[in-house]
């Protein structure tokens, strides 16, 4: 049944009650009012009017009018014959009167007069008497009736009130639960409502969109699923080991190559705490250290492997949720790395025999001795000295960085005084900057300390630097080369008034391989700077560089100086 239907039945029903409470009740009280009507005008009167003959009846003698007034009454008694045995009486009535009206003295008139009124009045007592009873009756019947229909229709409507309210609120309720069963994602939730009524709709109606939802949700989840299983087979079969972290350093998830390399598995520590498991665990401790580490050198599966450690944060809308660690396999490369400066090692040091006797030919050419040379064949043989002195150079530059690659340098460290330095690196460019007119002056700071240097090295970065300075100086102007004491540091310094350095390169100058882009010399390797840093850190000095562009630069290191 319709919701609607419901409604107005309902709602009709107890209108029903109404109306028909109603009614009973006024026709009921019509009736008992048409029944006193009927007794005041059936009986009442005729005993009013039987009264008013009998007082006539005794003023005859005296009044004249008695007559005249026991004769209407007569006639409204005669008109008001309502019980059984009362037309006889009045009948009777009419003939004792009419008699009497001819002797005024007939007492048998009078007798039978007086007989029968007191026959119409005990008739119309009785009458009075019954039509009370029955109206007693009737009452009582009515109220019995009303009683009985009032509780019927009050069980009836009492229970229409008990129960209309939950036939709309139970399926409110229960749609209201669905929904929020809904919004709570549980999707499985369905409403069962036998009713076909409007909330029977709205239920099938709900059912069907928590159906979808189920399916959208599964087929969603069933997507996201396998692109999660996708992403974990990708990250699982790179050859890199990854390890990922929520923001609040819990163990997220960590692939095969990342297992074998820590040596645990990735079920055992998801969800853990990193720092915790780096308590037991060496690498996950370095892995975990801020200090940024150029590489790691790992013993796995039987062999020495080369990691670099980069450490990945993920942000999602600026929020930090996390970090990956990857720590990529730069085995192969190292192997490549290491080869090539075995290679360079090996080549360098084999040329350095043949050029060093290329030098020695060429300067036994030189002598007179040998015999005299055309000025065209000195210059030739001018020429090759000089390649040769560079080919010796960049060899040596080779050798050294392969040294520094192999981390081979062998430091010869012995308390040293610096303007023994300083002297021996300006002896060996003299002859090169007096070519160019330079003039080289030295301040060498007088009773300097002694510093702990391996003479030999430190002259061979000196030297770099002057002969660089050399190379980028305008002819005839000077350079300065200093020593002094600063802060507890010798500092050495080597000042040209040269092209100078655009501010930008100034980082990069010390990278092997690095060349200022425009203004190098195309015979240089890039090399000398770098191995220069080197040569200074291992010794625990540290190496520097002002320098302006167009005004030219200033290479410098400073040492500590040797303790007592
Ligand atoms: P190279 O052997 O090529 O000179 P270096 O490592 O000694 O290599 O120098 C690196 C680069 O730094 C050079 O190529 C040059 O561009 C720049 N440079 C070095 N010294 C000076 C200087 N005194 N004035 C200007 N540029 C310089």
């Amino acid at each position: 049944m319709r919701l609607k239907t419901k409604l107005t039945l309902g709602i009709g029903f107890l209108f029903l009650v109404i109306v028909i409470f109603g009614a009973f009740g006024l026709i009921s009280i019509h009736r008992l009012k048409e029944d006193s009507d009927k007794v005041l005008r059936n009986n009442y009167e005729t005993l009013v009017y039987n009264n008013n003959m009998l007082k006539a009846l005794e003023q005859l003698r005296t009044d004249s009018l008695a007559m005249r007034l026991f004769e209407n009454n007569l006639e409204q008694q005669e008109k008001n014959v309502t019980e059984p045995g009362e037309k006889e009486g009045t009948l009777q009535l009419r003939q004792s009167f009419e008699k009497l009206r001819l002797n005024k003295n007939d007492d048998l008139a009078k007798a039978g007069i007086r007989q029968s009124i007191q026959l119409i009045n005990d008739l119309n007592q009785e009458a009075i008497l019954r039509k009370n009873q029955l109206a007693r009756e009737r009452t009582g019947s009515a109220a019995t009736w009303m009683t009985i229909i009032f509780t019927i229709l009050a069980l009836l409507a009492f229970t229409l009130v008990v129960n209309f309210p939950g036939v709309i609120s139970n399926p409110i309720r229960q749609l209201a639960a669905g929904i929020s069963a809904i919004a709570n994602k549980n999707y499985s939730r369905r409403i069962h409502l036998s009713q076909k009524d409007e909330f029977g709709d709205l239920a099938n109606a709900f059912n069907v969109m928590a159906e979808k939802l189920d399916e959208y949700e599964h087929s969603n989840l069933a997507r996201i699923k396998f692109e999660k299983s996708r992403i974990e087979a990708v990250i699982n079969n790179m050859r890199d080991a990854i390890i990922g972290f929520d923001e609040k350093k819990q163990i997220l998830f960590m692939n095969s190559v990342a297992e074998s390399l820590i040596g645990i598995r990735e079920r055992d520590v998801v969800g853990k705490y990193g720092p915790d498991i780096a308590i037991r665990n060496d690498l996950m401790r370095t892995l975990l250290q801020d200090e940024v580490r150029p590489e790691l050198e790992i013993f796995a599966d039987g062999k020495k492997s080369y990691f670099v450690n980069e450490r990945i944060e993920v942000r999602n809308e600026d929020a930090r949720i996390g970090e990956v660690i990857v720590l990529r396999n730069i085995t192969p490369f190292h192997e490549l790395d290491e080869a090539k400066t075995n290679f360079i090692a090996t080549v360098s040091h084999e040329l350095k025999t043949p050029i060093s006797s290329i030098k020695m030919s060429a300067r036994l050419l030189d002598d007179p001795r040998v015999g005299n040379m055309n000025k065209e064949q000195q210059e030739l043989l001018h020429s090759i000295k000089d390649d040769a002195d560079r080919l010796l150079k960049i060899t040596s530059e080779l050798l050294n960085m392969s040294q520094v690659e192999t981390g081979n340098i062998q430091l010869k460290l012995q308390s040293s005084p610096p303007d023994e330095i300083v002297t021996q690196a300006v002896q060996a460019v003299l002859f090169q900057a007096q070519q160019k007119q330079l003039h080289l002056k030295t301040s060498i700071q007088s009773s300097l300390p002694h510093v702990m240097a391996d003479i030999e090295k430190t002259s061979w970065v000196m030297i770099n630097f002057l002969t660089n300075a050399i190379r980028y100086a305008p002819e005839s102007s000077s350079i300065e080369v200093e020593a002094v004491l600063k802060n507890d540091k010798v500092s050495f310094s080597v000042r040209d008034h040269g092209i100078g350095i655009d501010e930008k390169y100034l980082t990069k100058i010390f990278d092997r391989y690095y060349k200022v882009p425009g203004n190098y010399e195309k015979s240089g390797t890039g090399l000398g700077l770098a191995i220069s840093r080197e040569f200074i850190e291992a010794q625990g000095g540290n190496i520097w560089v002002e320098s302006r562009i167009g005004e030219g630069s200033r290479f410098g290191f400073d040492f500590p100086v040797v303790a007592g």
